[in-house]
This record gives C-alpha cells, sequence and structure tokens, in this order.
C-alpha cells in the first residue's frame, strides 16, 4: 500500500523515527472510528534481517547488505501493509531502486530524511550501549558519501524532513501523504 523510506546519517535518530512512524500509524488504524482498509505497519531494518554494522565497513561487503534489504522490500511490498525502511538509505540510485519497485506495484511512496549534525551523530553514536555502534572510521566515511535526499526529485519526494531538535514527525502529514496523495505546502512564514 504504501512504502516510507528513512533515510540520514548513521546514528541520527532513523530507528527512533520509524518507531514513532509505526506508533501513530498503529493507534490511527487500531481506533474504532477508523473507516479505511485493514493495514499493517512493517519496519524492515538491518536488526531484523542480519545485517551487522560492520558490513559498512567497504563497498564490497556492504553491496551484498543492500541487496538483502532489496529483496525485503520487494516481498514486503503489497497492498495491504505500509513498508518502513529503516536503513541508511544514503545512495541515490538506491533510494531510486526501491521507488521503482513500489511504483511498479503501484503503491505510494514517501522519504523521511532523519537530521541531525554529523557532531551529534557521532556523538550518540560513541554513547550507544545497544551494540549497534558504528566503528568511528566507517562513521566518518559514512558521513562523507552521504547522498541528501531532495524533494526536486520524483523518487525521494514526497520528502518530510525531521530534525533531531523536533519530539515528534509529522505522522498526520506522512499518513495523508501515502493514503491520500495529499502533501501539504511548506511553511514559508507567509
Ligand atoms: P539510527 O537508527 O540512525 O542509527 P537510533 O534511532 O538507533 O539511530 O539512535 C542512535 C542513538 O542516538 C540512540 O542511542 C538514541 O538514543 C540517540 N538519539 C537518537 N535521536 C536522538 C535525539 N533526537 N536526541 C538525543 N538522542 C538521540
Amino acid at each position: 500500500m504504501a512504502l516510507i523510506t528513512i533515510s540520514g546519517y548513521p546514528s541520527s535518530g532513523k530507528s527512533q523515527r520509524a518507531a514513532q512512524i509505526k506508533r501513530h500509524f498503529e493507534a490511527r488504524l487500531a481506533d474504532p472510528f477508523y473507516t479505511g482498509p485493514s493495514l499493517s505497519v512493517v519496519v524492515l531494518d538491518d536488526d531484523t534481517l542480519n545485517i551487522d554494522r560492520s558490513s559498512y565497513n567497504d563497498s564490497r561487503s556492504e553491496k551484498p547488505a543492500r541487496g538483502t534489504l532489496f529483496t525485503a522490500v520487494q516481498r514486503n511490498l503489497a497492498q495491504n501493509k505500509i513498508v518502513i525502511v529503516d536503513s541508511l538509505n544514503y545512495i541515490k540510485g538506491f533510494r531510486y531502486q526501491m521507488y521503482c519497485a513500489a511504483r511498479e506495484i503501484k503503491v505510494r511512496v514517501c522519504t523521511v530524511y532523519v537530521l541531525a549534525t554529523p557532531d551529534l551523530c557521532k556523538q550518540w553514536n560513541s554513547e550507544r550501549t545497544d551494540g549497534k555502534a558504528y566503528a568511528p572510521e566507517t562513521l566518518a566515511n559514512l558521513l562523507q558519501r552521504y547522498e541528501e535526499p531532495s524533494s526536486m526529485v520524483r523518487w525521494d519526494s514526497p520528502l518530510f524532513t525531521v530534525s533531531w531538535s523536533d519530539e515528534d514527525v509529522p505522522a498526520d502529514d506522512i499518513w495523508r501523504a501515502i493514503t491520500e496523495g495529499v502533501v501539504k505546502p511548506p511553511n514559508t512564514g507567509t
């Protein structure tokens, strides 16, 4: 039914944002006044797919990791599912590939860009106690190679940017984008 691609620097808070979106959507779907189709919300991430953070240490090990993720995306995309892809998704071409897979079966797409400064990511990464920290050189390398999403290209669009200081995700806007194709114009402050 929809593909939500999360993208952001390593340790920028992507998993937290994916979990927030999932919580909002599941609450909405469980609401007794909800009258839409029955949908499930699935998060695909490196952990559930057994992709170790060290896979990102070099491009040779990263390629099969991306292959695993892409296969899982293809398998999960369905009319009765909202698939949230919680991974770095930092390569433009890879996001384009997922977009094409989604459009092929006519599910709506959107991208959520989780924004945190490189210094914060380094700090949060070094403070991680969940065993999911990236090696410092890998983190530095990924920060350098990161290809920022852009609302100007169709495969990243509609694009929602969530900053590290935001309490919550714009769940209602994301919901409207994937269910109705409605996107609120950016707030220009006028
Ligand atoms: P990612 O999925 O991008 O690797 P996570 O969501 O797993 O990032 O978060 C990485 C670490 O950073 C976690 O230890 C988390 O507690 C911390 N973190 C994430 N977002 C924030 C935030 N907005 N403020 C403070 N700490 C954060």
